[in-house]
């Protein structure tokens, strides 16, 4: 086939596997499955050159909705595996979900990620792109991807394995580059994806890499080593999982002939990339390495820090490789910390808010002069509704650059006096829940009734069931204030027994519930994911956010809603604690105290509940003085709420996030 000029300089960049016969439709004439091909280009170009010092950042997860975000056309058919259909529900109104479903059809997400790490991983890389970085993400390309999860009646949530068609997934594709790890007793062999993650105006792409071990010539328990994502039943794999990422990682970034300039290691899960570079070495060489790689913590909970064996570690790894290991990361005893590892070998470290970065002063006093923080944020060009897109067009003269400026967003306290601004931001809010009411038509949720909803994993820490501690004052509440819809959603780790639990406990709640289904309705969705939590975040009255504190490093679903006016009831952890003078909603519950260290097995949910219950009447209260059937006092103190969410959206998003990386992290 004849090969214009900007595909030509394409597979000059990238060498596609399969080119011929598979992907020279979809990339052809200037295009890559529908976008601009000259984007890649320029991209591709600016990370082999050293002046442009590219950063690499490493991620185990990545979430990236292509159903309605760097949509991606194809000219051959999606396979049917690769898209979302009918799920089941849960609720109080048991025949319903008996009869019926919600009818789901889209592509799904890039059954690569999770929860929150990598939705930020995902959020982070558009905004890389937005800004136009010479950057490149490294992740692992999972064959069987996280798990899709199905209710089992009230007894639980099951496991499903994911059969997605990597084949054809649009804008995704294999490269002939291969590379391979030498472990002591074997050698792993790892091949190259791409998917190219657009600005939001295409007027730039960067690369994300993804490596598989499903090839010839690896065994067959080999080929396997890429299938789940966390699993952690076998120890080996575990390990070997994060030397996949960390040397297969940098090893990939050598092969593609990047010279990057920043390691970003997120989580210790990817400083294996640390011993790739390192290897053979001399001290003062590996001294001034450290200067390329920096370290971001997301997590104070104890189970997100690996630790292994070094005995296991040392029948793994070669000897050499060992030794780096073992002089950086080794903890008292006889045990391998991959967090200490990546701490001593970064020149930079940060926790994901101020509150995690205290708490991590706590965890490791050695590093405390060494760990800084950069608070998380969400990339608004994701997560603003397209109803208050459209919203804050209407207001240019508040919102003019919201595009490539979110911090505008603050202006919305200008608009505090604005009837009109006033209206159309209610309505804006009413016909996005109206949505999500057809959305569960069967259900007759109704659009004039308080709704809250408790969105994304299902972690002990995370209090997934405090609002059900207790029912019976719920209902009551519900009779006396007025109805309440209550909206969960979430998975659990598969080998998480305390998860598993807990949703095993919330469908055996709400299946004590029916026959009161006026005043309370119950509604437990299955399968959560990047876009269902899109839909939840922009069209609920209240999000519910209550952790543990201090375990939420920062949480990042609120910061999604209140871009959308969605009101929070929260205890004060994670993003939140800088928030608190904002009034973005209610703040209520246990507060971890200063310069202790916090136990995270004591979850007080008996105290915590009771509070929650007191916050949760007054927003109700306030709710139905709002909002009389319908009959809106746009005066109301509800409105100024929803105000103050819209502005706070100005500081926590990734635009700002990325701003403070380059400062106190990149040095650029
Ligand atoms: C944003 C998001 C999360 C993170 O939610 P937190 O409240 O920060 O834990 C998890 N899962 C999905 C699908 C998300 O979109």
């Amino acid at each position: 086939m004849e090969k214009d000029n900007a595909t030509s300089e394409f597979l000059s960049l990238v060498d596609v596997e399969n080119y011929d016969d598979i992907y020279s439709k979809d990339i052809s004439g200037g295009r890559y499955f529908g976008q601009p091909v000259s984007c890649i280009i320029e991209g591709e170009k600016r990370l082999r050159q050293k002046a442009e010092r590219p950063i690499a950042y490493f991620s185990m997860e990545y979430g990236l909705a292509t159903s309605f975000y760097n949509k991606f056309s194809a000219a051959r058919p999606v396979s049917a595996n690769n898209r979302n259909q009918e799920q089941e529900v849960f609720s109080n109104y048991r025949l319903a979900d008996y009869f019926f479903g919600v009818k789901i059809d889209r592509l799904m997400d890039l059954p690569i990620y999770s929860g929150g790490l990598g939705v930020l991983a995902g959020d982070t890389i558009k905004t890389m792109a937005d800004y136009k970085l010479p950057a490149v993400g490294i992740g692992m390309l999972w064959n069987t991807g996280y798990f899709r999860q199905k209710f089992w009646f009230k007894y639980g949530q099951m496991p499903e394995r994911i059969h997605w068609d990597v084949s054809s997934y649009p804008g995704l594709i294999p490269l002939k580059n291969r590379v391979k790890i030498s472990l002591k007793s074997e050698e792993i062999h790892l091949r190259l994806w791409k998917y190219y993650v657009y600005s939001y105006n295409q007027d730039y792409a960067l690369p994300l890499i993804l490596l598989d071990s499903n090839i010839e010539p690896n065994n067959e328990n080999n080929r396997h080593l890429t299938d789940q994502l966390y699993r952690s039943d076998n120890g080996w794999i575990k390990a070997i999982q994060r030397i996949i990422l960390g040397m297969g990682g940098a090893a990939a970034l050598k092969e593609l002939g990047y010279t990057i300039d920043k390691f970003h290691l997120n989580e210790g899960h990817a400083v294996f990339a640390f011993v790739e570079k390192a290897r053979g070495l001399a001290k003062n060489e590996i001294q001034e390495l450290k200067k390329h790689f920096a370290y971001t913590c997301h997590t104070p909970v104890e189970a997100g820090h690996d630790k292994f064996n070094s005995g296991d570690l040392s029948n793994i790894l070669k000897k050499d490789d060992f030794e780096i290991v073992r002089e950086f990361g080794r903890e008292d005893g006889d045990l391998i910390n991959l967090t200490l590892l990546a701490m001593n070998v970064s020149s930079a470290i940060n926790a994901v808010a101020r509150k995690h970065r205290d708490v991590m002063h706590l965890q490791f006093p050695a590093y405390k002069e060494r760990i800084q923080y950069v608070t998380n944020g969400v990339h608004t060009h994701t997560w603003i509704s397209d109803r208050f897109k459209a919203l804050y067009e209407k207001y240019p003269a508040a919102f003019k650059e919201i595009k490539s400026n979110p911090f505008v967003l603050e202006n919305a306290q200008n608009l505090k006096d604005d009837k009109n601004f006033r209206q159309d931001l209610w309505q804006a809010h009413q016909d996005n829940k109206g949505e999500f009411c057809s959305f569960l038509d069967k259900w007759g949720l109704g659009r004039d009734i308080f709704t809250v909803c408790w969105a994304r994993r299902v972690a002990a820490y995370k209090r997934p069931s405090l609002i059900l501690q207790d029912v019976k004052k719920l209902l009551e509440m519900a009779k006396k204030y007025g109805p309440i819809q209550i909206i969960f959603a979430g998975k659990a780790h598969p080998q998480d027994n305390l998860g598993f639990t807990y949703i095993n406990e919330m469908l055996d709640k709400i299946d004590t519930l029916t026959g009161v289904y006026e005043h309370l309705k119950i509604i437990m969705l299955e399968n959560y994911d990047i876009a269902l939590a899109k839909m939840l975040i922009s069209s609920v009255d209240v999000w519910l956010n209550n952790p543990l504190p201090p375990f939420e490093a920062s949480g990042t679903s609120g910061m999604k809603a209140i871009l959308n006016g969605v009101v929070q009831v929260s205890t004060l952890d994670g993003w939140v604690v800088e928030a608190e003078d904002k009034n973005i909603g209610k703040i209520f519950g246990y507060r971890a105290p200063e310069g202790k260290p916090a136990n995270e097995y004591d979850l007080r949910l008996a105290d915590d509940s009771r509070e929650l219950y007191l916050a949760l009447g007054e927003m109700i209260k306030l709710y139905y003085k709002t909002n009389n059937k319908g009959k809106v006092d746009i005066h109301s103190q509800w409105i100024d709420l929803m105000i103050n969410c819209i502005s706070a959206g100005a500081h926590f998003n990734t635009y700002r996030m990325l701003d403070e990386y380059k400062r106190l992290i990149w040095n650029i």
